[in-house]
Order: C-alpha cells, then sequence, then structure tokens
C-alpha cells in the first residue's frame, strides 16, 4: 500500500539536507561521548516503532530540532529585549523579537513572553504578573514608595502576608484540571487558597452555571480556565463574564489546545486571547514546537510578564527561543490551519470508532484533540490499559476519570490525543483502524491476581497471541507512515 504524505515529507532523494545535518551532528557528538549518539538514535528509532496516542506530545519539524543545537545555548541573557542585566545580547535579542512578533501576529495579542522553560513556569510567570499587578503595585501606592526594597520592615510583612492570601479558582483535577491550578502538591496550592470547580456529574460537561455559583462564593483573585483532560471545548465568552462578576483576572492556560487556537479551529468564543487577561501555553504539544511555554496578555500586564526572569524564571534559554520563533513561523502558514481542523476530525473518528465498539468516553465523545476512555467498561484499571497496549507499541497515559474511584495513581481511564498522529500523516481513515486495535487489546485483557491472590489494580493477562498480532499490525500501518521520512540516520 502506498505511504501517505507525512507533514515533513520530502521529495528530494537519496540524501536530503535533513539526514546529512543529523548524520553530521551525531557523527560530531559520538565523537565525543558515543552513548549519547547512540541513545538519540535509538530514541528515533522507537518513536518510529510506537503509535503515539499521548495527547501532550508531538513531533517538532527538523527545522525547530535543528534550531535548538546550537551556540545560543552558551548566552546569558537575563532581563527582557533592550533591557539584559547582561551585555552583548544582541542576537538574543533578535531572537527573542522575532518569537514574540510570530506569536502577537499568530495569536492576535498585543504582547508576547516567549522565555519560560516550560508551562508550568509560564503559569508561574503568569501568577506572579498578576499578584503584581493586583497586590504588589496598589501596597506601593499605598505606601508612597516606588519599590519593594523602599518598605519599612512592616509593610513588606504585611505584603508578603498579603501575596499567600489570594485566592484562585480553576478547574478541578479529576474533571481535567492541570496541577498547577492551585492543587496542593504543585506550589500553585502553596501560594493560594485555591477551589475548584468541577463538570456535571451526568453528561461530564463543564457547567458554567456551577462555575459562577462556586466564584460568586469564593471571590477567586485568579479565574483559571484550561486543561490537561477535558475532551471539550470551553466558552471563554461566558467564562470571561463570571470573571468579570467577581473582579477575578482572568486567565486561561492554553497549553494543551493552543494548536486549535493557532489553527483556527477555536476561534470566537472558544478563542481563548481576545477573551483572557492573561494566556499561558507550552509551545510542544498541538502547537508542534520545542519544549518551552510562553505567556501572552495585554499591555495592562505586559510590564510585569516582562519581569518573569529573574523573578521566577532561570536564565532564558536562546536557543530554544530560536527554535520557538521558527516553530510559530511554522504555525503561521496557511498548511497548519489544515492541521489543526484534521487533529481535531481524526479526534472524532477516533472515538467514534471506539464508540461503535462499545468503549465509554468521558463526556460521550470530543470536540478537540482528545479523549478519554473509562476503561473500567473493560474490567480495568488505567494502569493494566496503559501497560497491555504498551505491549503492543500503542503509548498512552493513564489518567484520572471524574470522582475515579481508583485514584490518581491506577486510575480507571486512559486519555489518547491524535496531534501526533496526524503530524505523521494519519488520517480519518487510519483512525478506525486505531480505534480496533485499542479495542482489540483493551477487551483481550484482564486484571491479573495481586500477590496476596486477590485482584490486582496493576497486573494484568491478556489473551495469548493477541499482543502479538496488534503489534504485527501496528508495525503495518506505522510502515505505510514513516516518521521523519526526510532523515535517514544511515
Ligand atoms: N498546563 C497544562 C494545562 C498542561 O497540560 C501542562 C502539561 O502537561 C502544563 C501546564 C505543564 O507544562 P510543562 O510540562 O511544559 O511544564
Amino acid at each position: 500500500m502506498a505511504s501517505s504524505v507525512s507533514e515533513f515529507s520530502v521529495d528530494s532523494a537519496p540524501l536530503t539536507t535533513e539526514s546529512v545535518a543529523f548524520r553530521s551532528a551525531l557523527d560530531v557528538v559520538r565523537q565525543v561521548e558515543p552513548r549519547i549518539a547512540e541513545a538519540i538514535g535509538t530514541e528515533l528509532a522507537d518513536q518510529r516503532e510506537s503509535l503515539k496516542l499521548i495527547a501532550s506530545e508531538n513531533y517538532a519539524s527538523p527545522a525547530v530540532l535543528l534550531a535548538m543545537g546550537n551556540w545560543f545555548s552558551d548566552k546569558y541573557a537575563e532581563g527582557a529585549v533592550g533591557r539584559r542585566f547582561y551585555a552583548g545580547c544582541r542576537n538574543v535579542d533578535t531572537v527573542e523579537s522575532i518569537a514574540a512578533e510570530h506569536a502577537r501576529e499568530l495569536f492576535g495579542s498585543a504582547h508576547a513572553y516567549v522565555q519560560p522553560h516550560s508551562g508550568i513556569d509560564a503559569n508561574l510567570v503568569a501568577f506572579w504578573a498578576v499578584l503584581a499587578d493586583r497586590v504588589e503595585v496598589p501596597a506601593l501606592r499605598d505606601a508612597g514608595v516606588r519599590q519593594v526594597n523602599d518598605l519599612s520592615e512592616a509593610d513588606w510583612a504585611a505584603l508578603r502576608r498579603a501575596f499567600g492570601n489570594q485566592r484562585m479558582l480553576g478547574m478541578s483535577l479529576d474533571a481535567g484540571g492541570h496541577l498547577t491550578h492551585g492543587f496542593r502538591p504543585n506550589i500553585s496550592g502553596k501560594m493560594f487558597d485555591q477551589r475548584s470547580y468541577g463538570t456535571d456529574p451526568v453528561t461530564g460537561l463543564l457547567d458554567y452555571d456551577e462555575v459562577r455559583r462556586v466564584a460568586r462564593e469564593f471571590r477567586p483573585l485568579i479565574l483559571v480556565a484550561g486543561y490537561s483532560a477535558y475532551p471539550r471545548r470551553v466558552n471563554f465568552r461566558i467564562m470571561r463574564e463570571i470573571a468579570d462578576e467577581v473582579g477575578a483576572t482572568f486567565m486561561v492556560d492554553m497549553a494543551h489546545f493552543a494548536g486549535l487556537v493557532a489553527g483556527k479551529v477555536f476561534t470566537g468564543d472558544f478563542d481563548p486571547v481576545p477573551y483572557a487577561h492573561i494566556v499561558t501555553t507550552t509551545t510542544h504539544k498541538s502547537l508542534r514546537g520545542p519544549r518551552g511555554g510562553m505567556v501572552l496578555c495585554g499591555p495592562g500586564l505586559a510590564e510585569q510578564v516582562d519581569r518573569g526572569c529573574p523573578m521566577v524564571l532561570g536564565g532564558p534559554l536562546p536557543h530554544v527561543m530560536a527554535a520557538k520563533a521558527v516553530a510559530l513561523a511554522e504555525a503561521r502558514r496557511p498548511d497548519f490551519q489544515g492541521y489543526a481542523r484534521r487533529v481535531v476530525e481524526n479526534a472524532a473518528t477516533l472515538a467514534e470508532g471506539l464508540l461503535r465498539r462499545g468503549a465509554t468516553l468521558v463526556t460521550g465523545g470530543t470536540d478537540n484533540h482528545l479523549l478519554l476512555v473509562d476503561v473500567s467498561g473493560y474490567g480495568l484499571t488505567g494502569r493494566q490499559a496503559e501497560a497491555a497496549l504498551l505491549d503492543a507499541g500503542i503509548v498512552t497515559n493513564r489518567n484520572a476519570v471524574p470522582r475515579d474511584p481508583n485514584g490518581a495513581w491506577y486510575t480507571s481511564g486512559i486519555r489518547l490525543g491524535t496531534p501526533a498522529l496526524t503530524t505523521r500523516g494519519l488520517g480519518v481513515a487510519e483512525m478506525d483502524e486505531v480505534a480496533d486495535l485499542l479495542h482489540v487489546v483493551l477487551s483481550a485483557t484482564r486484571p491479573g491476581a495481586g500477590p496476596d491472590g486477590g485482584v490486582s489494580k496493576a497486573r494484568y493477562v491478556v489473551d495469548a497471541g493477541v499482543v502479538e498480532r496488534v503489534a504485527g499490525r501496528v508495525a503495518d500501518l506505522l510502515g505505510r507512515h514513516p516518521l521523519y521520512p526526510s532523515v535517514d540516520l544511515g
């Protein structure tokens, strides 16, 4: 069967520019530490051989990957463009300015801060920008001073107490929210007094009346929207109305769905940028850039956001900002909109294929890039399902479902996402095959016996021959859609 066109296909042969570039880079590394060169090569081989359904992962283009491996890594550049604490940053300024310009243009945002090293870091920058704007600036004004070093000991102590007394409202973890939205194991939960809004117990959908009720009662400083495992769109216009009603700053963490915003699949009420005071994101998930984060905001918060480094961030990573600029330039091309559309179509088709085979999906389906399968319908925990699928070469991650009786470790769900497979060139025709592979493994898997003879939540048994047969079908499917077809490491 003919192989389909991957996002990074090239027609030149036999040795492409990409092959020469990666081979040369590995040759140089090999001369110093051959084991690392080997591990890099093995990672590519592993990625080529696995059916990646991790909703938060993707494959960055060769241009993005290559933009990261250079001497920008050697530069310190604390501060912001034109206001560095180090000399000699003119080329870093160029890179950071271009990345920020692409981000502003792509998302229609007044300001973009491209330094955060990850999504968690971007959220920390945003939290402290809001705290500075709404707690520190008024305190300085009241005390009649310009900066915190000028405060009396008593005023400084009062300000520090005020920082620790602020409230945040975000989506509950088991409804699909993220740990950084105020949960105790994360620094955000130690900084803020937090409350959560959940989803409707029957439909699994976000209940805006309930968000409004909790917001009115709790009156948060920050209302957070955004998720890691909620398979539906969020109406940001309604969320902003709620924030305005209770005087909250409205923050959206679009880490998961930034690619769908960039690709104009989420528009109108579902585009967070016109509605949020501040937006954070990762750059490596559906946006398909390097590992990293970003913050977008209006002019009101820009100055505080730009203090991210050294406020909460370590020195910027200029080589990663260079790769962010390349990825954002790619996302501004018209074909990225086609990619984003295909991601969502693929998720919908995968959901239909699973539902037709009898699987249970949280909320009954999806309208974004991810779906959450409740594997208790197969008599399994998420951990058993994840491990059995991995045996057959299918990479997923276990995930709690709302009000999960198995908790966050074993869970009752697996989360599936289509950004990576879509980059690889799989389309709706292949999604039914993927649904079948998942269903075949899950329906052939049973809980194993625990060490005490009872039913284990971790051990599992798969009917004889199923893993081998599915692994063969996975290899056949992936063989028709080669990953990084322009890269031959020799
Ligand atoms: N925010 C959300 C909604 C996420 O899903 C994630 C990661 O999964 C993050 C933030 C954290 O991103 P990172 O791992 O880059 O810090």
